[in-house]
């Protein structure tokens, strides 16, 4: 058991189905670890087919009787979760920071972000309303908006008990059940909120939970024909695979990939602050976010005085375990960070020149220091594919035209900011950038109020926000007929 002053962790931990804890159908395990040393932190359920078809049936038989619960009660329930999540607020940040990396204070930050989730969406569960057509006087047309059915959510490692919140809460308040299959580098958090959803009285197998790898426990969930919506957020590849796995069953899917994102520069801003946004929005979560600040164009005219106070921010981060709170923790797991090192490298023999960091401190653990690499040319492969490590591509542009030329030329559009004082200009990027989100003079502008997604190869669907539930929600057509007689309608019409 790992122990400490905000945190107890069980050495080994089982499936959560249908309301109760269980072991894999063959009792087979696997170690999550701390990435700050490598060691072991507890043994978790690796789930078999056979799990996930027992969580699938689990969460239909639950559907019915949540499906028709008042949504007001099911707001009631949800609300509840989201204080149970501000309650065990610590405990649940100490959990990520030790199982994911990350400095506590921006697991505190994920945390504030999942209890907002389950209080935002148990606002809207009684308010989920469909609508009147007017079609005449012979028929009464009205829509309804119906949950699927079972919600199988898969989620990646970089923000796990966020996302958990972002999706299963939208979920349960459409009247929907899930099942949520958490990265196996990062399963612990998702767990403590399966017992939390619990103790808020949301209802045996409304909420499962199952552990495990993603060919194996992830594959079964994604191709499962008991699964009737599925929402996944990762890599490209992956999602691509999810795809596919759901077409079999024509399953509809919600993706959240990845990004290369542009944060273009201009001589009129303030490079001061524009600097400050840009080492938040690359350096956060050591990079290892969709949304990061994956790439700078920055105009040539102010491309030293920008790339100075760059370097200078990079150089400033203090490295170290999640939980002493540093500036920045190590990368989520050895794969990601052999994984950074080969694009450090890779930027290095392509000719981009290193202008901060580049290294990994000589001690245990998956650290990269904050890397700023400069005279990076756009077909680079670093200043094209997504790294999702702490390193910085800083491109020269010419003009505001070469600027949004470079900045949409990627197969990616999640998200993209411009600095600049010029409100004008800031507004012809805004409507002229590939993106589903654009940030002005800031990074990380979103909340959970606003929705949040991606264009082209980024994605489909959104997340946060009221669109969100259009995931969680399918629409029903209801048309009575007023008229005497079989009238004069055929298909088509
Ligand atoms: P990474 O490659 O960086 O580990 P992924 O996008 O592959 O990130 O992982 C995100 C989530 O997708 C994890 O929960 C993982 O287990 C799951 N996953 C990976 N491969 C598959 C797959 N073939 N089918 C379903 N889920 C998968």
């Amino acid at each position: 058991m790992v122990t400490g002053p905000d945190i107890d962790i069980d050495a080994t931990h089982d499936l959560y189905v249908g309301g109760e804890w269980s072991p894999a159908a063959d009792g087979g395990r696997f170690e999550t670890e701390n990435p700050a040393t490598g060691e072991p932190i507890a043994e978790v359920a690796s789930a078999t087919a056979a799990d996930v078809d027992r969580a699938v049936a689990a969460a239909r038989d639950a559907f019915p009787a949540w499906r028709d619960t008042a949504p007001d009660e099911r707001g009631r329930i949800v609300h509840r979760i989201g204080r149970l999540v501000r309650e065990h607020a610590d405990e649940l940040a100490a959990i990520e920071s030790l199982d994911q990396g990350k400095p506590v204070s921006q697991a505190r930050s994920d945390v504030e972000g999942a209890a907002r989730y389950f209080e935002y969406y148990a606002g809207t569960a009684d308010k989920l309303e469909g609508r009147s057509v007017p079609v005449g006087p012979e028929q009464v047309d009205f829509t309804l908006r119906e949950p699927y059915g079972v919600s199988a959510q898969i989620t990646p490692w970089n923000f796990p008990g966020n996302l958990f919140a972002r999706g299963v809460a939208p979920a349960l308040v459409a009247g929907n059940t899930a099942v949520v299959k958490p990265a196996e580098q990062t399963p612990l958090s998702s767990l403590r909120l399966a017992e939390l959803c619990a103790e808020a009285g949301v209802p045996d197998g409304v909420v499962n939970v199952v552990t495990g790898f993603g060919d194996s426990a992830g594959a079964a969930l994604s191709g499962h024909a008991g699964v009737d919506t599925l929402t996944f957020t990762g890599s490209v590849r992956t999602g691509t695979e999810i795809m596919r796995q759901a077409a079999g069953n024509v399953t509809p899917v919600t993706l959240e990939l990845g990004g290369k994102n542009p944060a273009i520069v201009f001589p009129d801003a303030d490079l001061d602050a524009a600097a400050d946004w840009i080492a938040k929005g690359i350096f956060t979560n050591a990079g290892q976010v969709c949304s990061a600040a994956d790439r700078v164009l920055v105009h040539e005219s102010v491309r030293e005085d920008l790339l100075d106070r760059l370097v200078e921010r990079a150089e400033s981060y203090e490295l170290g375990p999640g939980r002493a709170d540093p500036d920045m923790g190590p990368l989520a797991s050895e794969a990601q960070f052999e994984k950074v090192r080969n694009y450090v490298d890779l930027g290095r023999e392509e000719g981009a020149t290193l202008a901060a960091g580049g290294g990994t401190p000589d001690r245990e653990g998956y650290f990269v220091e904050p890397t700023v690499f400069t005279d990076v040319e756009h077909d680079m492969r670093i200043a094209r594919e997504e790294i999702f490590g702490p390193v910085l591509s800083v491109i020269s542009v010419a003009d505001e035209a070469e600027a949004l030329q470079v900045a949409n030329d990627v197969e990616y559009g999640l998200v993209a900011g411009v600095f600049t004082s010029d409100v004008t200009r800031a507004h012809r990027l805004a409507g002229r950038l590939a993106a589903g989100n654009v940030y002005v003079n800031k990074w990380f502008g979103d909340t959970n109020q606003t929705p949040f997604g991606g264009y082209k190869q980024s994605g489909i669907g959104r997340e946060k926000g009221l669109e969100a539930l259009d995931s969680y929600l399918q629409t029903k057509n209801v048309a009575v007929n007023l008229a005497d007689g079989d009238g004069a309608d055929l298909p088509g019409a």
